[in-house]
């Protein structure tokens, strides 16, 4: 085998985990996903992809793929609480494509997680198939040889790779093997959120609710102690709903809930009333869950050893940004692995995360700032942050401008993988 195909194995088969084992095949890497689930999926969810991120995919080759399940907001729209009046309006759509040549796209989460299986497992894309194995929850790593480290299942199985990736999750095992805490790591954030699907059709045939069909915007509502958003995906199968709310509880690492629309509507009672009106259309379960983030950390890497995704960099998803700096992630170790020898991993395991770090934690501050900033009391500093939203500046201190232009180049075709021509690094590969 050449000294630059690695064996890569993936903790965590998630948006991340399996963005990284696509773009690590692509570039002739033979790679493991363990994912502890019975099934791989998602929630019943929507998520939203930046130009930072939607630029990397289609920069892939996932074209594609992403048009087949996207769905284009047309426009950003951000609304007060109490009237919903628009505060501000910004056109994403084609024009966002022209700004930063690649789109905003919603997709729901199952949709997009089904579509990077898809490619991982297609033989006849460029690079060897991705070993997907469910059922297999990582429990530590073994790094007593450092140039081999060994996942380790809680049923004892021991996986061995060039290379250890621990993209699983928040509650990291790779991450806790590491040597961080959770316990000193991991901090609530003091905010809960609601999360609901509500049927487009329903929405379309109620004249309270019809506005929304009629447009297909990203919508962000600001107010007291709350702030709720919602958009369109599977081009209008449904709205998918989020809100943040601000909370004392002292809530546990792992608390969720199943909850009500009654509750979810309770908690909103005080709004404009065609919240009510949305969520009382609701289908399918309503959850509550505690939101907690990581502390910044510059320590990805150990060894052979590297995080990524929410396991390096957890945040509160006010930026919506999460699944879109894992994708980045995945980028960048994918661009460092593909070039370098089994003897200098290490080196590249730390390009990777000097590359990385920096910019997720300024995301990661800049989500925790706006939670401050959009759930303002009415008053002074309310009314001087909706002046600044209404210019698109309102935020936190990171702009759009750095956040969508992303900081990488695409992946150099002379590195991808491609079984046709056999560029750069397949011709190393033969050698
Ligand atoms: C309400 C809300 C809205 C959001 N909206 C957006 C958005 O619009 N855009 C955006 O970019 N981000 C958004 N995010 C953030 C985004 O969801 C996450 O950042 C992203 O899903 C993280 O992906 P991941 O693969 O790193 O981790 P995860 O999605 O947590 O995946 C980890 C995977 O690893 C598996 N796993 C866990 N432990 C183990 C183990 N020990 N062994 C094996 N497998 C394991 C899990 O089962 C899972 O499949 C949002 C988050 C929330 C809460």
């Amino acid at each position: 085998m050449s000294n630059h195909i690695h064996r890569v194995v993936i903790a965590g088969g998630g948006l991340g985990g399996l963005t990284a084992a696509y773009l690590l095949r692509s570039v002739g890497m033979k790679v493991t996903v363990l994912e502890q689930a019975n099934e791989l999926g998602e929630v019943g969810a929507g998520i939203q992809t930046a130009p930072n991120a939607s630029r990397i995919l289609i920069n892939a080759g996932l074209r594609p793929q992403l048009e087949a399940i996207k769905t284009q907001p047309t426009s950003q729209v951000r609304r007060r609480w109490s009237d919903g009046k628009i505060l501000a309006s910004r056109p994403l759509g084609d024009t966002l494509w022209q700004e930063f040549g690649a789109p905003y796209w919603h997709f729901h989460r199952a949709d997009l997680h089904q579509m990077l299986v898809d490619v991982c497992s297609d033989p006849a894309l460029p690079g060897p198939v991705v070993d997907l194995h469910t059922n297999s929850k990582v429990a530590t790593a073994d790094q007593s040889n450092p140039a081999l480290p060994v996942a380790i299942t809680e049923d004892g199985r021991r996986y061995e790779g060039d290379v250890l990736i621990g993209a699983d999750g928040v509650h990291s095992r790779v991450r806790a093997a590491m040597g961080m805490s959770e316990e000193e790591d991991l901090l609530f954030s003091g905010q809960m959120v609601f999360r609901a699907m509500v049927p487009g059709e329903k929405l379309k045939a109620d004249p309270a609710t019809r506005f929304l069909w009629d447009s297909f915007h990203s919508t962000m509502w600001y107010g007291p102690g709350r702030h709720l958003v919602h958009y369109f995906i599977r081009g209008g199968e449904y709205l998918n709903v989020a809100a943040a709310l601000s909370s004392d509880v002292n809530l546990d690492k792992g608390w969720t809930e199943e909850t009500t629309a009654e509750e979810f509507i309770r908690a909103f009672g005080d709004w404009d009333s065609r919240i009510a009106s949305i969520l009382e259309k609701a289908e399918g379960p309503i959850l509550k869950w505690a939101l907690f983030a990581h502390r910044c950390n510059p320590v990805w890497v150990q060894g052979h050893v590297g995080l990524l995704g929410d396991a390096a960099h957890a945040m509160v998803p006010f930026q919506a940004q999460g699944a879109s700096q894992a994708i980045e992630d995945a980028a960048v170790l994918a661009e460092e692995l593909a070039v370098v020898d089994k003897d200098q991993i290490s080196a590249a395991l730390l390009r990777y995360g000097a590359k990385r770090a920096k910019r997720a934690g300024m995301v990661q501050e800049a989500s925790a700032q706006n939670a401050h900033l959009y759930q303002l009391p009415d008053g002074p500093e309310q009314e001087l942050r909706d002046e600044k939203l209404a210019r698109f500046e309102g935020e936190s201190d990171v702009s759009y401008e750095w956040l969508w232009n992303g900081k990488h180049e695409p992946m150099s075709p002379a590195y991808v993988f491609s079984k046709g021509d056999r560029p750069a690094l397949a011709r190393l590969q033969d050698e």
